[in-house]
C-alpha cells in the first residue's frame, strides 16, 4: 500500500511514522522549505505519550519533555483542585515544538519527506488517487491523507465551503525565552478577569514558556509585547509580567484563534483528513495536537498493506466524528464556564475523558 501525506507538521509526521511501522510506503509532501513548527512549546497528554510509546519513540520524546501539571489558580492566587479528579488528570509533558518535529522527521526518515513541494489538488479513481503537486509533478497512491493544518487545501477540495473561521475575539500570545535570571520556583497557570488565562512553564532545558490568552478581546492596539502585557495585568502583576517584559518583541507569537467548523465528513473513498485540517479547535483545552496524534495512530492501525482502503477510512470516520462531537461539547463547557472554579472543573473533566476514553 502506498500513502501520500500532505503536511509535515506534528500530525503528518506522526501519521507517516505510524503508517511506515504498519508496513505502508509513505511520502510526505511539505510546502515549506524546512521542517518547522509554528509555535513555542506544546503540552502532550498521556494519550499522546501512549501513541509515541506504541510507535517506539516515547523515551526520545520524554527526553525533550518536562513533566508538568495543569493546575489553575484563581485571581486571588488560590490553587484550584477539583476533588473529583486525580493527579493523573492534570499531568502532561511539555516539549519544545521545533525539537519535537525534528525528532519525528528523523523517525519517519527524511528521505520520505519532500520539502518545498505543496499540494495542488487530487483526482480520485476507484482504485487509486492521483495527487497533483505545486512543482507540476503528480504522485499516484492508494490513499491521500490531508494533514495540512487549519487552512487545509485537501479539506477545501474534500469538503467545499469548510474554510477556517475566526473564533471571534479570541487571541493568544506566547514565547519561549532562554533562562532570563527571573527566579521561577514552580510552574503557574492562572485564570484572570476579563476572559484571560495564562501562565508560565519550565521547559526541560531551563527555558521558560509563557502564554497569555483572552476570550472576547477588545480590538488590539500597540506592539505584541504591549498587547500581552495589557492582558497579563488581569492575571498577575508579578513573574508573568516580568517574563513578558523581558521578551524581545520579535520572539512573541500572536495568534487570532481560528476554528474549523464541524465537518459533515472527514473522508471519501481514498482521501482522509487528520489533525487540525479536520478539527482545528480553540486551544483553551490545550489538546489539539494530542488529539491529532490519536488520529495518526488510528490511521496506522486501520490502513494496513493489502487492506481495503475505503473500508478503513469509513471505520476511521465512524470512530472520529462522534469522538469530536464529544470534544466540542466538553470544550464548550470549559469555554463558557462562569467562574474560575467551574473552568478548572470542566477542564479536568475534559482531560479525564480524553485520557480514559
Ligand atoms: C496558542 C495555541 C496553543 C496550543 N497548545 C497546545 C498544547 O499545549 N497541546 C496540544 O496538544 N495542542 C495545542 N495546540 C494545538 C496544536 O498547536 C495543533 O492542534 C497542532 O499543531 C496541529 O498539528 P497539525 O500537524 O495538524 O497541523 P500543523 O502543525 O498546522 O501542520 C500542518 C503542516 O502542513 C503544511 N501545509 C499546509 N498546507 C500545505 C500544502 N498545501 N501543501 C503542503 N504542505 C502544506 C504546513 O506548512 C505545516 O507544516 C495549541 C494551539 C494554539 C493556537
Amino acid at each position: 500500500m502506498q500513502a501520500v501525506v500532505i503536511g509535515a507538521g506534528i500530525v503528518g509526521l506522526t501519521t507517516g511514522l505510524a503508517l511506515r511501522r504498519a508496513g505502508v510506503e509513505v511520502t510526505i509532501y511539505e510546502h515549506a522549505p524546512e521542517i518547522r513548527a509554528a509555535g513555542a512549546s506544546l503540552g502532550l497528554w498521556a494519550n499522546a505519550l501512549a501513541v509515541f510509546d506504541e510507535l517506539g519513540i516515547g523515551d526520545r520524546i520524554r527526553a525533550i519533555g518536562k513533566p508538568s501539571a495543569m493546575y489553575f489558580h484563581d485571581p486571588a492566587g488560590k490553587r484550584l483542585d477539583p476533588p473529583e479528579f486525580g493527579v493523573e488528570d492534570h499531568q502532561f509533558v511539555l516539549v519544545p515544538r521545533s525539537e519535537l518535529n525534528d525528532l519525528l522527521a528523523d523517525a519517519v526518515g527524511r528521505e520520505n519527506i519532500r520539502l518545498g513541494t505543496g499540494f495542488a489538488g487530487y483526482d480520485e479513481h476507484p482504485d487509486h488517487v492521483t495527487v497533483r503537486l505545486t512543482d507540476g509533478s503528480s504522485a499516484a497512491a492508494d490513499v491521500l491523507i490531508g494533514a495540512d493544518g487549519t487552512y487545509s487545501a485537501v479539506r477545501a477540495q474534500l469538503v467545499p465551503g469548510s474554510a477556517a473561521q475566526e473564533h471571534a475575539g479570541h487571541h493568544a500570545w506566547r514565547a519561549v525565552i532562554p533562562p532570563s535570571g527571573i527566579e521561577l520556583s514552580e510552574n503557574r497557570l492562572l485564570l484572570g478577569t476579563h476572559g484571560t488565562r495564562g501562565g508560565y512553564l519550565l521547559n526541560y532545558d531551563g527555558a521558560v514558556y509563557w502564554l497569555v490568552n483572552q476570550f472576547n478581546s477588545p480590538p488590539l492596539t500597540g506592539s505584541r509585547k504591549q498587547q500581552a502585557l495589557d492582558r497579563a495585568a488581569f492575571l498577575d502583576k508579578g513573574i508573568l509580567t516580568d517574563l513578558i517584559a523581558a521578551t524581545p518583541d520579535e520572539l512573541i507569537l500572536h495568534n487570532q484563534i481560528m476554528l474549523v467548523p464541524p465537518l459533515p465528513r472527514w473522508v471519501s473513498e481514498r482521501v482522509v483528513l487528520a489533525g487540525d485540517s479536520a478539527h482545528a479547535m480553540s486551544p483553551h483545552i490545550t489538546a489539539g495536537a494530542t488529539l491529532g496524534i490519536e488520529d495518526a495512530a488510528l490511521l496506522g492501525r486501520l490502513l494496513v498493506p493489502g487492506g481495503d482502503v475505503p473500508e478503513a477510512l469509513a471505520a476511521y470516520e465512524a470512530s472520529q466524528l462522534p469522538r469530536y462531537a464529544d470534544v466540542a461539547r466538553l470544550s464548550a463547557a470549559v469555554e463558557h464556564a462562569p467562574t474560575p472554579e467551574e473552568f478548572a472543573r470542566t477542564y479536568a473533566a475534559f482531560t479525564h475523558w480524553m485520557i480514559t476514553q
